[in-house]
């Protein structure tokens, strides 16, 4: 970027009027003012500049939603060609608009085949607040009405509403505002790191799995509604779930009938090298939720895919649901998922990423794994984890409130790479467009910033 385009921002000045008026979601406010946030300016690629002129290879696709890259052409004009047509009208009264219809038949080319219908929603919390709703709404025109308890896990997201931030297993948000409602319940989540270190990664799919048919006995399967989980946990970490624990998941779903959820909003559309990631993994879920990488961010834009199964008995028999968002299925939002859609299946990047894309992340991502700070590494289509450990042999923690993660992440900040800490776990998703040059040049990045973390730890002493 040339000094002039630099010299456009007044970072200072933006910093403060950030901090004066805008509250950002997930932040502390009074240590955002103090620090002043990165104010990003422009993306192209897999890069986005900040308004210092920093050029940063962006390794976590935005908010793990710009799965095509910054800067596509086909998206913007499909959205201003919509939006001088007509910006918006809505669906709720006997009226439909073109986009949302295209958009709903788009999709069940793309999805698995028990999918024939999409509810539209703004975000990927709606959509699993909607998805609660239809199936409590499901059991109820069975004639299960007390089939409403949903089993989720710990470190699980699925959003920031309170039914979804209740879905989710996070702590630090069920702490801030009394979560989770009732009805819900969690089980352990599949991380073999931490809960099946010595065992077989197969014996401990089976186990983790298990802890799903102790928690239906414990409820009474009666009063099961539905379980659901994320293919590969996001944000709790990049957990991937040993081999078998999906498929014997299924297994205890259907002894027990028990619907199946899939929130599939960071694993759907592509990002495991399948179009969703219950493909990739083996199982077939009732629902899928979707959102961020349905548009690669572009526009918001969330849905549930409603199956075979619970599509049939809401509509022959369900009546109105009486369920919805002004903006479900926004002819904008629409028409900009079927233009990366479509631009998606041109391109070929679902098998790019299956063929080429994802083996070359695992292989030179897995390279790290002999850095001296990296207990584990491991990647699953382009997603990727690696744990920050104080002593390799014992894979001994770092004590959490040296807060090892996010000196590494300043770092790979400054070094020009975005990666993000779940603790000492760092993750990357990035762009499912991202070159063999690109993924080397990642890799080189991340390598520094260990050094430089190492070089950190060592220096205050944390090593012990
Ligand atoms: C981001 C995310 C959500 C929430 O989506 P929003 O659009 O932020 O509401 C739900 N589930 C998973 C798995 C996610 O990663």
């Amino acid at each position: 970027m040339s000094v002039n385009e630099t010299a456009k921002f007044d970072t200072r000045a933006l910093q403060q009027r950030d901090s004066a008026h805008y509250l950002h979601p997930f932040t502390d406010t009074q240590a955002l003012a103090a620090k002043g946030a990165r104010i990003i300016t422009r993306g192209e690629g897999v890069y986005v500049w900040d308004s210092e002129g920093h050029k940063i290879l962006d390794g976590m696709s935005g908010l793990w939603c710009v799965n095509v890259g910054y800067g596509r052409k086909e998206l913007v004009e499909a959205a201003t060609r919509q939006m001088s047509e007509l910006p918006f009208y809505n669906s709720f009264f006997n009226t439909a608009v073109l986009p949302a219809i295209e958009l709903a038949e788009l999709l069940t080319e793309v999805t698995p085949p028990q999918f024939k219908h999409f509810f539209f929603t703004n975000s990927g919390s709606e959509g699993n607040d909607t998805i609660l709703r239809m199936v409590r709404r499901y059991w109820d025109i069975m004639g299960q009405p007390q089939k409403k308890t949903f089993i989720a896990r710990h470190n699980a997201y699925h959003g920031s509403t309170v039914c979804a931030a209740s879905l989710g297993g996070m702590d630090y948000m069920h702490e801030q505002g009394d979560l989770p409602i009732p009805g819900i319940a969690h089980i352990e989540q599949p991380y073999q790191f931490m809960h099946g270190q010595g065992m077989t990664a197969e014996a401990f799919g089976l186990k983790a799995a298990g802890w799903l048919e102790e928690k239906i006995l414990e409820i009474g399967a009666e009063k099961v509604a539905a379980f659901i989980g994320e293919p590969v946990q996001g944000a709790g970490g990049v957990i991937i779930p040993p081999p078998g624990y999906w498929t014997e998941i299924q297994r205890i779903c259907d002894k027990y009938d028990v619907l199946l959820v899939a929130d599939e909003v960071i694993t759907g559309f592509g990002r495991l090298g399948t179009w969703f990631g219950c493909e990739y993994l083996g199982f077939k879920p009732d629902l899928m939720t979707f959102a961020k990488g349905v548009t690669s961010g572009y526009i918001p834009l969330g849905g549930v895919a409603v199956g075979d199964r619970v599509a049939k008995a809401l509509i022959e028999r369900g009546g109105d649901f009486n369920h919805g968002f002004t903006y479900s299925g926004h002819p904008v939002a629409c028409a900009v998922a079927l233009a990366n859609i479509r631009l998606m299946r041109r391109e070929g990047i679902v098998e790019r990423v299956a063929n080429e894309a994802a083996p070359y992340l695992r292989s030179r991502f897995l390279e790290l794994a002999d850095h001296p700070l990296v207990g584990q590494a491991e990647t699953c289509g382009m997603m990727a984890g690696m744990v920050l450990v104080r002593d390799k042999a014992t894979l001994a923690n770092f004590d959490p409130a040296h807060a090892v993660g996010m000196i590494c992440r300043g770092h790979c900040f400054d070094n020009g790479v975005i990666m993000r800490a779940v603790g000492d776990r760092m993750i990357i998703a990035p762009p499912l467009v991202i070159t063999r040059t690109e993924t080397d040049t990642m890799i080189g990045l991340i390598r520094r910033s260990l050094d430089q973390t190492l070089n950190d730890v060592v220096r205050l002493g944390l090593r012990g």
